[in-house]
Order: structure tokens, then sequence, then C-alpha cells
């Protein structure tokens, strides 16, 4: 497998991963997956500064290169690309005009991460014009970024097709993320409330006893922030209105919170069949 930090090995059917590094099974699935769809599979790691809101959480980011490449090795990827700011950013961090990320960025996510979806579209759109793949993998670990990159991706790199990835989850059903790594033994027994949440509405079959269950657990864990918990349409990430007490059909439920000062995110799809 190569490593580089600077990009000169554009091929026609690339299938491209793009993380921010500290590598976990997640990643390696979507590396996996990749392999399905091209005989040119690559990562690259680059901890974007434009989508970090604050400075302390861009640095405590975790960053365990050595470690990433023996994975990112391990896992089938014929190369990891590891650019430097000024590969991203030529015309120096001051200076990037960030991509709006439009109303939908607003929301969930992007009420405590202001600018967040902005910096996110905006280092894909570098990074995918850098590196032209064919075929862009992304987990739907975080739904509301897979969500606005297939609608910018639609638009604006039309000849990508955005391939999305499930959720890899531990034993006990946490989704796998960087950030864990940061938790503390009693603040990773907190962390469960989120994979708890979702079992308990499993066999619900309405929205309200849903919403209800979810606040009541969510909001009772001692040692969790609950940020937010939405149950939105898939199809266009809008809420569900909790008027809509008769809804049918599919939605996902989306939740965030800090456990310490680590935020967590995470989202399921449910069926919600009606009153019974
Ligand atoms: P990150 O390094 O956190 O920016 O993630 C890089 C890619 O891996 C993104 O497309 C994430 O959605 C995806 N990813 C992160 N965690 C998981 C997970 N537990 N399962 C599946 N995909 C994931």
């Amino acid at each position: 497998m190569k490593h580089f930090t600077h990009f000169a090995d554009a091929v026609d059917d690339l299938a491209f991963v793009p993380t921010m590094g500290a590598l976990h099974d997640g990643h390696l699935a979507l590396v996996k997956e990749a392999r399905k769809f091209s005989s040119h599979v690559g990562l690259s790691i680059y901890v974007n500064p434009t989508q970090f809101e604050s400075k302390s959480d861009l640095e405590k980011y975790p960053r365990t290169l050595e470690k990433d490449l023996l994975l990112a090795e391990k896992a089938g990827s014929d190369f990891v690309w590891t650019p430097s700011v000024d590969e991203i950013y030529p015309e120096g961090m001051s200076n990037v005009t960030l991509i709006p990320a439009g109303s939908l960025g607003e929301l969930y996510e992007g009420v405590s991460r202001h600018n967040h979806f902005s910096g996110v579209l905006t280092v894909i759109e570098r990074l995918f014009r850098i590196t032209n793949p064919r075929y862009a993998l992304f987990g739907e670990k975080d739904f509301q970024q897979l969500f606005l990159i297939r609608k910018f991706a639609k638009t604006y790199f039309p000849n990508v097709s955005i391939i999305a990835g499930k959720t890899i989850r531990d034993e006990r059903g946490l989704a796998l993320s960087s950030r864990n790594s940061r938790l503390t033994e009693d603040e990773l027994e907190i962390a469960y409330v989120l994979p708890e949440a979702q079992a308990a509405v499993k066999e619900l079959t309405n929205l309200g006893e849903m919403r209800a269950t979810l606040h009541h657990i969510l909001h009772n864990r001692v040692g969790f922030t609950l940020d937010y918990v939405e149950i939105v349409d898939p199809e266009t990430l809008l809420p569900i209105p909790t008027s809509s007490a008769d809804f049918i059909g599919r939605v996902q439920v989306l939740l965030a919170g800090w456990v310490g000062s680590v935020r967590l995110i995470d989202n399921f799809a449910h069926e919600v069949k009606g009153q019974e």
C-alpha cells in the first residue's frame, strides 16, 4: 500500500473513502465496501479545520497515523493520502470561502455546530476536485452529512456515485466513532444510553410513544447531556411534525449529546405503523 502526502495518482475509476483518521471498523468497512465497486481504492486522512467550531475540539481530535496506515493496508486500501493544509487550502485558511450548506445544514448538528456542514462541503469539494473519484463512500453514522453530501454531489459532481455504508457498532450497539477513544471507562458506560434509547423504541408503533420514550431515557441519564433527538423524514431530512399523530411510514431518528466534553451522535431507521 502506498502512503503519500501529495495527490498525484489519478485513475479513472477510483473508489474513495474520505476520513479524519483514528481509523476503526466503521472506516474499514467503507474500504471493504469500496472494493466491491472498483479495483482502485484509496483513503484520505485529513482533519479538516473548517468543519470544527472550536479550536480545542480540533486540537483534541485523535491522531494515530502509524496505526491508521497498518489498518488501512489490512482492510485492502491501495493508498492512504494524508494531505497538508496547503494542498487542500492553498489560499491560506483565513482566505477560504466556505460553501453554504443551505437551510438543512442549519438543522440538528448545525444548531450547535454552526457552519459545520459548510466546512464539510468545502473540504469534500476540494477532495473530489483533487482525486476525481468515480465512487465516494460515506457512513450512515453521519446521516445528515451523508444527506447533504449526496445533495451537493448530485448538483456539482454528477459523475461521482455516493455510496452509503451501514453504521458499524460495538457488541452493545454503540456506534463506533473516533471520538469514543476520548471517553473514560465511566463515560463509555454513560454513552450506552444511545443504543439503549434505540432498543427501547424498537417495538413501538406510533410516533407519540416513540418521542416520549426517547425523551424520557435521554433526559434522565446522569452524565449525558442531550443536544437533540429528532424524528425526521429520511427523504427530506425535515422533522415530522408532532401534530402528525397518525403518521405511518419510515422515519429516521437523529440524536446527539455530550458525555463530559465528548460529543456523540447516532441515528437509526424505524418503521412507524401507527396506533395499534
Ligand atoms: P470521520 O473520520 O469521522 O470523518 O468519518 C469518515 C467516514 O467514516 C464518514 O463517512 C463517516 O460517516 C464514516 N463512519 C464513521 N463512523 C462510522 C461507523 N461507526 N460506521 C460506519 N461508518 C462510519
